[in-house]
């Protein structure tokens, strides 16, 4: 452990100030409160205070006055591009209080929290970046006029963030948004308000103008409902859950307004006989228990060739068994809490149809004995086998720390067998066949393949599901597109009148 993170560890938790941005005010919360509390102890952190449905008004009046203004609408590129730098900076310079917030909040390790944060300020700076050096499209022109597609702002864009990595899925909305001009109202989900209300104050500290940015927490129910449904909103990007994904399509639907949805995964990690164990097991293991498998993208079905599926299964139950489980904030632990004490049950019912379906509990299935650990959301790195690829838990994510493992017995049965799911997030190989590997990646319907590593993200390259794992992608040069209107422009070059009208 670095003395950084020691540092960390050894901190107390400070109260954020239970008060919302909303256009340019902070306000407290008149609806009901949420009790936060810390995963690792199920003990309240804090309360906050919910918005309503008139702050969403008031939000979304504000943000479409301040995207309108010429002082933000008129500015270049470079212009607008400081102020993502400046929020950049910002992050940065609170990285350590923003990473603790976070872990006391999600139960995340500090070093998870820690990337989340960094990764958060340099999202600001690669939209700066992509901002100053996108340039607008001149087309073919077919006639006598100079053709031209611009990409203009949307106006009020809303956002709505999960649980798992708050801050950094806060950046990856509001840094694209603000680049292309908009005003964004961010809704995080309610057991998990905490940095981003921190991320606001950061924010509205650098100067951002006001009503640029809006922080409305409360239940999805009411404040993001009434984000999707108000006529002012232009766009929403949701992060979450399938169920709630659909629902939001239909609700945009209905405004005709476009989405871009990033939702849930059952993602394959494939072992192919001729890999390197020691890697495998250890990119499985992080793939499927870091962040306690509170991860879209987590590797959470396993497929091992059946040729060395025995010895595979017995070299990664044992390396399971070994993983250091504890509260985020101490030293060497490589698995927190649950997010929270309910979502904990719902993965453990998870693991009690496994076993009613016929499933071999390889390890873990339980909540720790450790009494330290008894008042946590813990629940044990678990390893279920014995079913088949129809089975719920092979299909339905459980989004906590549980792998199934299946056996595979040719490529045809694996394709077959990694595609055979509703989800399309991602996948991974553990290979030396380059050959076979880039076979497998072009074969699998998902939007990521990582081969011989897994879960490793760059902002410069976009990231989306296929499938119901989403639509439309995140991040990337084309990210900021995500957040603009296009327009055509045609410019008349002819000195003669239109002949049609001639007479
Ligand atoms: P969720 O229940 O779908 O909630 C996500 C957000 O939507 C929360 O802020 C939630 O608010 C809000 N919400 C709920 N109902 C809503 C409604 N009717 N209208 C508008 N907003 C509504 O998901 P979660 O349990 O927080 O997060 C876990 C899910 O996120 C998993 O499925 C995971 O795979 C997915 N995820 C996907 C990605 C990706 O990039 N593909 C990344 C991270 C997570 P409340 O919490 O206040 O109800």
């Amino acid at each position: 452990m670095t003395g950084a993170s020691k540092a960390l560890a050894d901190k107390v938790f400070e109260p954020v100030p239970d008060e919302f941005l909303l256009a340019g005010n902070w306000k407290h919360g008149a609806g009901p409160a949420t009790s936060v509390i810390d995963p690792s102890t199920g003990s309240e952190l804090q309360r906050v205070g919910h918005a309503d449905v008139a702050d969403v008004d008031a939000a979304v009046s504000a943000g479409a006055a301040a995207a309108a203004d010429p002082a933000w609408r008129g500015l270049l590129p470079h212009q607008r591009a400081a102020y993502l730098h400046r929020i950049g900076a910002a992050i940065e310079g609170a990285a350590p209080r923003l990473a603790l917030l976070q872990s006391y909040n999600t139960g995340k390790t500090v070093t998870e929290t820690g990337a989340l944060v960094a990764s958060a300020a340099n999202t600001f700076r690669y939209f700066a970046a992509v901002l100053e050096t996108s340039d607008e499209e001149l087309t073919t022109p077919r006639g006598p006029y100079l053709t031209m597609s611009v990409h203009e702002p949307i106006g009020v864009v809303g956002a709505i963030t999960p649980w798992n990595s708050p801050i950094a899925s806060d950046a990856q909305k509001i840094a694209p948004a603000l680049a292309a001009g908009n005003a964004v109202i961010l809704k995080p989900a309610e057991w998990t308000p905490l940095v981003s209300l921190a991320l606001a104050r950061i924010i509205d500290e650098t100067g951002l103008p006001p009503g640029l940015l809006s922080v409305l927490p409360g239940r999805g129910s009411v404040i993001g409902d009434a984000i999707v449904g108000h006529p002012g909103v232009g766009k929403v990007s949701f992060t979450g859950g399938t169920t709630t994904g659909r629902t939001l399509a239909h609700a945009a639907a209905e405004k005709l307004m476009p989405v871009s949805l990033e939702l849930g995964g059952k993602s394959p990690t494939i072992v192919l006989a001729d890999a390197d164990v020691e890697q495998a097991v250890n990119g499985v293991l992080y793939g499927i228990f870091s962040s306690s498998g509170q991860s879209c993208i987590a590797g959470s079905r396993l497929f091992v060739d059946a040729a060395v599926y025995d010895e595979f299964m017995e070299r990664l139950v044992a390396k399971t068994q070994a993983l250091r489980i504890g509260p985020g904030r101490e030293p060497g632990v490589q698995v927190g809490p649950l997010v929270h004490h309910r979502h904990r049950d719902s993965v453990a019912r998870y693991v009690d149809l496994a076993r009613s379906e016929g499933g071999r509990i390889r390890c873990g299935g339980t909540v720790p004995d450790d009494p330290r650990l008894a008042d946590g959301a813990y629940y044990l790195p678990t390893v279920i086998d014995g079913l088949s690829n129809d089975a719920r838990v092979c299909q339905e994510e459980i989004f906590g720390p549980v792998l199934v493992a299946l056996p595979f017995h040719s490529e045809a049965d694996l394709i077959a067998q990694a595609n055979d799911t509703v989800y399309g997030l991602a996948a991974g190989i553990w290979t030396r066949d380059y050959r076979r590997a880039w076979r497998l990646a072009r074969a699998l319907h998902t939007g990521t393949v990582w081969i011989n590593t897994y879960k490793q993200f760059s902002i410069s390259t976009p990231f989306g599901g296929v499938k119901q794992s989403g639509l439309a992608t995140e991040k990337g040069r084309t990210g900021i597109r995500a957040y603009s209107r296009q327009k055509s422009i045609y410019l008349g070059m002819d000195d003669a009148p239109i002949a049609w009208a001639e007479n």
